[in-house]
C-alpha cells in the first residue's frame, strides 16, 4: 500500500441463517453498489472489497470501512461493524436496509449512507477526513447520466457473471416492491455509450443487467434499451446476457429481436400469479391491464426470438388459499415457463405491505434486528390472510419439491430446447433451475411465531 493512501475496506456480508444462493458460483451477485462507491471514491484512497459471498469475513485493517446489506443480511453486517467500533474503526452502512431503517441502524453503525450514494459518499469521505463524520447522509436521487462505471476490478474473480447497470427506477407500485421506495418512480437512464463501454471492458462472456426493467414502461426507456443492445451489436460484444424486464415485452417485439441480437438468453419476467385476483392484491397493474389470457403469448413470443422465460412467481397473497397454492404450482408445472422463481410473500421494511402488515398487527417477527435473517423470501413471516403460516410455508415446501425435482428440471430442459431452439438458452435455463435448487432444497421453509 502507498503510505500516504488511507484504507477503505468495502464488505459485503452474507446471510449467515440461509446460504441457498451462495451454494453454486452461478448464482452469486457481485455487489455492484460497492463497486459504484469505489468508482466514486478519489484517488487518494486505496480499496478493498471483502466479499462474504466467496470468503467467511475475517478481519483486515482499515481506516474507514463501509457495508452495504439488504435486510436478509443486515444482521451480519451489524455483527461485523461491531469488530470494527470495538477498535475504534468508524462503520457506514448503506444499502437498501439502512435506507429503509436509518433509526435502527445507526444504533449499531456511525454513519448511515440513506439512499442512493452518488449524491453524498464525497461529502461523508470529506467529513470523514475533517473529523467531523454526521451520523446520517441524505441525498435526492443522483442523475444517472453521468453515473461512472462500477469498479469490475474490485470484485472477487470467482463471478460468473459481470452485474450491469443501464437504469434505475420504476414507475409502477407494485405493494410488495421495494423499489420505487429507494430508487423513485422516475426512469432515470444512464447514457448508452457509457454502458456499452461498460460491458466491453469487463472480461466475463455472461452479463446480468440489474436493471428493474430492462425495456422500461416509457418510449425513453424503450429506446434506451435499443441504443445499449444496438451498441453491443455494433461493436460484436458477442456477450450473453439476462436481464429482468416486464409483461409488456410482448407489446415490443421489435426490441426482443435487437436484444436476441445483443446476445439475450433469459429474461426474467413478473408473473407472480396465475389469477386476476391475486394481481390486484399486490397491484401488479401491468399484468393487469395486459391479462392473464395473455401470458401464453407471451411466454411464446419471447422463445420464438431463442430465449428462454424465467417466471417470478409470488406464495401467498392475500386472496391466496392452499388449494389456489396447489393450482399456482400446477400452472408453473405445465406452462411453457423454463425457470421458475418461487417466492413467499416477504414484507420489506420501507414497503406498502410491511406499514400494511405492522398495522393489521400480521408480522410475525417482533425481535429486531435478529429476525431479519428470514426476510429472505422463503420463510413465512407473517399471517397469510385465507390460510395459517403453517399451511402456507408447507404449500411453498410443497411446491419447491415439485418445482425443483430433476425429474421437472429435465424434462424443463428440454422443453425449453424445443421452444426457443436454442441449446445455449435451454443450458442457462438448466443451470437457473439448479440454482433455484439450490436455494427451495437446502432448507425448507418455516413460519415464525
Ligand atoms: S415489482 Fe417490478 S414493476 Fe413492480 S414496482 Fe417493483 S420493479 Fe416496478
Amino acid at each position: 500500500m502507498n503510505p500516504g493512501r488511507k484504507r477503505l475496506l468495502l464488505i459485503n456480508p452474507a446471510n449467515t441463517y440461509r446460504k441457498g444462493y451462495l451454494l453454486r458460483r452461478e448464482s452469486k451477485q457481485a455487489p455492484l453498489g460497492l463497486g459504484i462507491v469505489a468508482a466514486l471514491t478519489p484517488p487518494e484512497w486505496s480499496i478493498k472489497i471483502l466479499d462474504e459471498n466467496f470468503r467467511e469475513f475475517r478481519f483486515r485493517e482499515a481506516e474507514l470501512v463501509g457495508i452495504t446489506a439488504v435486510t436478509a443480511s443486515v444482521n451480519r453486517a451489524y455483527e461485523i461493524a461491531a469488530i470494527y467500533r470495538e477498535k475504534g474503526i468508524p462503520v457506514v452502512l448503506g444499502g437498501i436496509h439502512g435506507s429503509s431503517m436509518p433509526d435502527e441502524a445507526i444504533r449499531f453503525v456511525d454513519s448511515v449512507v440513506i439512499g442512493e450514494a452518488e449524491g453524498s459518499w464525497n461529502r461523508l469521505l470529506d467529513d470523514f477526513q475533517a473529523g467531523r463524520l454526521q451520523k446520517t447522509y441524505t441525498s435526492g436521487l443522483s442523475d444517472m447520466k453521468s453515473a461512472p462505471p462500477a469498479r469490475h476490478d474490485l470484485f472477487h474473480p470467482g463471478y460468473f457473471f459481470a452485474s450491469i447497470q443501464t437504469s434505475r427506477g420504476c414507475p409502477m407500485d407494485c405493494e410488495f416492491c421495494s423499489v420505487p421506495a429507494f430508487n423513485g418512480h422516475q426512469y432515470r437512464l444512464r447514457d448508452p455509450q457509457s454502458v456499452v463501454d461498460e460491458i466491453a471492458s469487463v472480461p466475463h462472456q455472461l452479463l446480468y443487467f440489474v436493471d428493474d426493467n430492462i425495456i422500461g414502461y416509457n418510449k425513453a426507456a424503450e429506446d434506451h434499451a435499443a441504443a445499449v443492445f444496438e451498441g453491443m451489436i455494433r461493436r460484436n460484444l458477442k456477450k450473453e446476457w439476462f436481464a429482468q424486464a416486464s409483461l409488456n415485452i410482448i407489446e415490443k417485439p421489435e426490441l426482443l429481436k435487437l436484444a436476441k441480437r445483443s446476445g439475450c438468453r433469459m429474461l426474467l419476467i413478473g408473473i407472480e400469479a396465475e389469477n386476476a385476483e391475486a394481481l390486484k392484491d399486490s397491484n401488479k397493474k401491468v399484468n393487469l391491464r395486459l391479462g392473464v389470457d395473455n401470458y401464453k403469448k407471451a411466454f411464446r413470443m419471447v422463445h420464438r426470438e431463442g430465449i428462454a422465460v424465467l417466471g417470478a412467481f409470488i406464495y401467498g397473497m392475500d386472496s391466496d388459499t392452499t388449494t389456489s397454492l396447489k393450482n399456482r404450482t400446477k400452472y408453473i408445472l405445465s406452462s411453457s415457463v423454463d425457470v421458475t422463481q418461487a417466492s413467499v410473500m416477504t414484507p420489506l421494511p420501507g414497503t406498502r405491505l410491511f406499514e400494511k402488515f405492522k398495522k393489521e398487527d400480521r408480522l410475525l417477527c417482533h425481535d429486531f434486528p435478529k429476525d431479519w435473517q428470514h426476510f429472505h423470501f422463503s420463510d413465512v413471516v407473517f399471517n397469510p390472510a385465507r390460510m395459517t403460516p403453517k399451511e402456507l410455508a408447507e404449500s411453498t415446501n410443497h411446491a419447491y419439491r415439485q418445482i425443483c425435482s430433476m425429474n421437472t428440471i429435465r424434462m424443463k430442459f428440454l422443453r425449453t430446447f424445443w421452444n426457443t431452439r436454442s441449446l445455449r438458452s435451454a443450458v442457462w435455463a438448466w443451470n437457473s433451475n439448479l440454482n433455484y435448487r439450490s436455494v427451495g432444497m437446502e432448507r425448507p421453509s418455516e413460519y415464525r411465531y
